[in-house]
């Protein structure tokens, strides 16, 4: 490691068995027992630093498997003159016992502690050590701020510290403006794929969303040139095995995910990826674009396979909304399948009010349904997010008995499936005109 006078720090776990995932969730967190985003925050940090000249060096103490000690030796053969500090709201517990271990060991050095997803816990974070709290959106906001003399110990709101470039809740407004992560200074292999954003935020409502608290209601996607160039950039570059769109909604717009298929086509793209969108954004014609564009995997929120249960979670405006919804998702799923790409669909379970009646239900629709993949998650009742707390852990089990039946039901079915797949005849359909 050299010695750069920043030192952009993803704090290690400290339970090698629940490893804190901070950009899960649009950056809310939390703790996983195995999936972990490569910190795409702080890669897009690194690379504002860069662009201002600014020599900064990024420790993934989380990627890297370091414990905490030999994190805090590597902090100190480094010797930087400030750290920023990853932290989310989901891995809460685990960031602050760092902070403290941080402020220990480094009781002269600032420590700007950073997060979208923290920024309602700002105390927090500053009573366990951290100098400075960033409070709103940190990529381009952290750059700027080392640029100048820090102000005094306390939290900086990213809109006081750039209004032009930030929403009155601390928002990016133009996720265009951001340079590409700075993938070469994080030790991405170790997470097996790349990230990339399109777009950030969505405009709809459903009730229980942490994406726009996170992200806010207003969806704002970048040019689709500029995506296309990223995914080649990503391929050429680093030669990922995948890459994941972290978009919300993907195809929120069907023309922008439109020209983005199209764009990568042109391009001769082969990197497999995979993207999470509403079904209702997806049409036969835009799923085989996206499917020869290289999208293998897609991930759509069912949410609940109850009418009355949608309607109350604000997923749908009103039960016939909710029928022509559930109607409809069986033949995305056929569709997309057909042209090769998997589908992993998600439901919640221990939703406010949830009986084993909407449990019934929802497990007899994903029996017909047959995705690829089925994720029954417990619903988590994030910052701020206008549903409220969930039920608890004891109703959570119960309830999700029945769906994880069906969960093993379907692991068979995708055997077969895919057995299909690899005789060829995916390739032979996309090939067929339009
Ligand atoms: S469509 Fe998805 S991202 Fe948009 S509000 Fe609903 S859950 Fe959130």
């Amino acid at each position: 490691m050299h010695n750069d006078p920043i030192l952009l720090l993803n704090p290690p776990g400290l339970d090698p068995n629940h490893r804190p995932n901070r950009e899960g969730t649009a950056s809310f967190g939390g703790m996983s027992p195995g999936f972990l985003y490569p910190p795409h925050t702080l890669a897009v940090i690194l690379a504002g630093l860069r662009e201002a000249g600014v020599r900064a060096t990024l420790l993934d103490a989380t990627g890297e498997g370091l414990s905490l000690e030999e994190t805090l030796a590597r902090i100190r053969q480094a010797s930087p003159a400030l750290i920023g500090a990853y932290v989310s709201w989901g891995t809460m517990e685990v960031d602050l016992s760092v902070l403290r271990a941080l402020r220990d060991a480094f009781p002269h050095t600032p420590i700007i502690a950073l997060g979208t997803g923290a920024r309602y816990h700002s105390q927090a974070f500053l009573d366990a050590g951290a100098s400075h709290m960033l409070v709103g959106d940190p990529e381009l906001a952290f750059p700027r701020l080392v640029q100048a003399a820090l102000p005094e110990p306390g939290p900086i709101k990213v809109r006081e510290l750039w209004p032009e470039e930030h929403n009155y809740a601390g928002l990016l407004r133009h996720p265009q403006k951001l340079p590409r992560p700075a993938w070469d200074g994080v030790p991405w292999q170790r997470y097996g794929f790349l990230t990339l954003f399109g777009s950030r935020g969505c405009d709809d409502r459903c009730a229980y969303c942490a994406y726009v608290q996170a992200q806010g209601r207003s969806h704002r996607q970048r040019p689709p040139e500029d995506v296309v160039a990223e995914f080649v950039w990503l391929e050429r570059t680093f030669g990922p095995r995948r890459i994941m769109a972290r978009d919300p909604v993907f195809a929120g717009q069907r023309w922008w995910a439109m020209e983005v298929a199209r764009g990568l086509i042109q391009a001769g793209f082969r990197t497999p990826w995979e993207c999470e969108t509403r079904p209702e954004h997806l049409d036969p014609f835009l799923l085989k674009k996206l499917a020869q564009a290289g999208c293998r995997t897609l991930k759509i929120g069912v949410e609940s396979g109850s009418v009355e249960e949608l309607v109350r979670i604000g997923r749908v405006e009103n039960a016939s909304h909710a029928r022509t919804y559930l109607a409809y998702i069986p033949k995305v799923v056929r569709t997309a399948q057909t042209y090769g790409i998997n589908v992993r669909a998600y439901v919640m379970v221990g939703l406010p009010g949830q009986t084993m009646a909407d449990i019934q239900a929802t497990a007899a629709y994903m029996r017909q349904l047959r995705p690829t993949f089925f994720h029954p998650r417990p619903y988590v009742a994030y910052p701020r997010v206008p549903l409220g707390p969930g039920q608890d852990a004891q109703a959570v089990q119960r309830l999700q008995g029945p769906l994880l039946e069906v969960q093993q039901e379907l692991q068979t079915v995708y055997k077969r499936q895919h057995t299909f797949w690899r005789r060829g005849w995916r390739k032979l359909l996309l090939a067929l005109p339009d």
